[in-house]
């Protein structure tokens, strides 16, 4: 970030604006408004600029730019069409320590002006960094066409009650929920429509019944299977307001980033025969932090109702009544089917697609292997990779043909996404060539012939 977008106070504040034309008006213009103390040094100065000053109670200084102009000021701007005087108040303003501001130049510039939506006391600046004033000008036109005028007066009412909610509900993390309540629901609503009055009865209501313990709430939510550009809107907004994020491997690290800057982020791992957590603490510390009054996001790989262990986790939330939410994501067969052109499904190779556990149990897998002698059915197996020896020589044990298609895609819907492609009897010895890691997806059946035709570019 090149400039640090700061609101400055100014009101009663001494600042200097050297130059009185026509530009050096529209920056007067801003500064009043912003309650400064104005002083305008130039040996002339429009009407307009003449009647701004003496309308505001701003001086005019008529006389030729001098160093100590700067002397007190807490700010200083300079917009005279003469370059060298503009250059010579920066070099002072910065030996002095002053912030500066030379219009259009920002090579002469300690501070810019953002472009501005002034609802206030809510005010939104958008700045290019110099740039490109004219996206920045357009992007305000934009929001000024999306942000209500009544929202100023949101903000005032909400700064009127912000004592009085802080002494019912002192606790921070409530507080801020109640909050992000009252200005999401009914109570600005009344607010924006200017029934103040009704609002405020409102708001005490809900003080009242803030007093008695507030509980948190849990989200389950699916944060598809590696790419973030994968996650649903949903998803994605629960992120930017939950107060913990619970997550695991499965999670890309650029999704978890999402989450609210200050919000806490607990890793809850979970490596094939390493977990970081066992499932029963993942679950208690769920009931835990909402009874705490939190609003915790668990971030769940692909779907949580897939192989996810989602189930279990509301389980124990649903027993002690605490609200919950849950939302799907894209399972990985159908994310790594995707980036790999594989359709699970074909017209004419696979009717019906079968999602598979893949793990083995005291090194066995147990399944009814003849259910999957299908040839028009596609499988796939999560989990597979370590069982995949086992996987191959059972299928085609029962009745799968050796020369079936299958692959295994290593990371799927990631940059490093790989696709490694044979059949069930070659398999096992390319697999073992190549090493994936982990996650790795494993995809039979005869529609993997497609991947060839079907991948598009840069798709592993
Ligand atoms: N709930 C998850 C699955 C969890 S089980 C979902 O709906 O996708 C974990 C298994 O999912 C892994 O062993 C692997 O087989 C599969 N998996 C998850 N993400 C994957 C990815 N990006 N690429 C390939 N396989 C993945």
């Amino acid at each position: 970030m090149e400039y640090l977008p700061i609101s400055l106070r100014l009101k009663d504040e001494p600042v200097v604006l050297v130059g009185a034309g026509t530009v050096a008006t529209r920056k007067a213009r801003l500064l009043l408004r912003a309650g400064a103390n104005l002083t305008v040094v130039a040996p002339e100065i429009t009407p307009e600029l003449e009647t701004l000053l003496v309308g505001h109670g701003g001086i005019w200084q008529p006389s030729a730019y001098r160093e100590s102009d700067l002397h007190g000021q807490k700010l200083a701007v300079a917009a005279t069409p003469d370059r060298a005087t503009n250059e010579q108040v920066y070099r002072d303003a910065c030996a002095l320590n002053i912030p500066v501001n030379v219009v259009d130049a920002p090579q002469f510039c300690t501070f810019i002006f953002p472009s501005i939506v002034d609802r206030s006391p809510l005010t939104v600046a958008i700045s290019s960094a110099g740039r490109s004033p004219v996206l920045a000008r357009f992007l305000r036109r934009r929001i000024e066409a999306t942000l209500p005028a009544a929202y100023g007066r949101l903000a005032e009412w909400a700064g009127r009650m912000r004592q009085r909610v802080k002494q019912h509900v002192p606790a921070e993390t409530p507080r801020r929920l109640l909050w992000e309540s009252v200005i999401e629901g009914g109570i600005a609503e009344q607010v924006l429509a200017g029934n103040e009055q009704r609002a405020e009865e409102m708001l005490a209501t809900r003080l009242q019944e803030a007093g008695e313990a507030a509980c948190g709430e849990v989200y389950l939510v699916g944060a598809g299977p590696g790419d973030p550009d994968l996650l649903t809107f949903k998803a994605l907004r629960l992120l930017q307001s939950a107060d913990t994020v619970l997550y695991d491997r499965l999670v890309s690290p650029g999704i978890v980033d999402m989450a609210r800057r200050d919000a806490e982020r607990i890793y809850v791992g979970k490596r094939r025969a390493d977990h970081s957590l066992p499932q029963q603490d993942i679950n208690r510390l769920l009931v835990d932090l909402a009874l705490q009054g939190k609003r915790v996001i668990r971030l769940k790989g692909g779907d949580p109702f897939i192989f996810g262990r989602g189930g279990e986790e509301i389980e124990l939330l649903a027993a002690h009544g605490i609200p919950f939410q849950v939302v799907p994501g894209i399972t990985a067969a159908s994310g790594a089917a995707c980036y790999a052109g594989i359709p699970l499904t074909h017209r004419d190779y696979a009717q019906s697609v079968r999602f598979v556990a893949g793990h083995l149990k005291d090194g066995k897998l147990e399944h009814d292997w003849s259910r999957f002698e299908a040839t028009n059915e596609t499988l796939v197996f999560y989990m597979g990779l370590v069982g995949l020896p086992v996987i191959c020589a059972q299928l085609q044990a029962h009745g799968r043909p050796g020369s079936t298609p299958a692959a295994l895609i290593e990371r799927g819907t990631l940059a490093e996404q790989r696709v490694i492609a044979g059949t069930l009897s070659t398999l096992v010895d390319l697999v073992e060539r190549e090493q994936p890691r982990a996650p790795t997806l494993l995809i039979i059946g005869d529609v993997v012939r497609l991947h060839d035709r079907l991948r598009w570019f840069g798709a592993g």
